[in-house]
């Protein structure tokens, strides 16, 4: 090891030269362990985040559209 470092995340050292910026913090280099763990961490938020957004969307949509079509006499039934 060149330049062994104690990760930020776990304590263990690695390499400064193989470690990776963190997804959370890129101010601090962390190892490429902890840095491909957090990513993977932030890539679920963001896509749980997204298909609770698509789901609001769906049922704002479901609201609006059942509304309008009952104003044109269009029965609709709800599940
Ligand atoms: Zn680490």
């Amino acid at each position: 090891m060149e330049m062994p470092t104690p990760c930020e995340r776990c304590n263990e050292l690695f390499d400064l030269l193989n470690g990776s910026r963190s997804p959370r913090n890129p101010r601090i280099v962390i190892c490429e362990e902890c840095a491909n763990k957090e990513q993977e961490e932030v890539n679920k938020e963001e896509e749980i985040i997204e298909l609770q957004e698509e789901i609001t969307d769906a049922k704002d949509t479901i609201k609006r559209n059942t509304e309008r079509l009952r104003e044109l006499g269009v029965a609709v039934k709800l599940n």
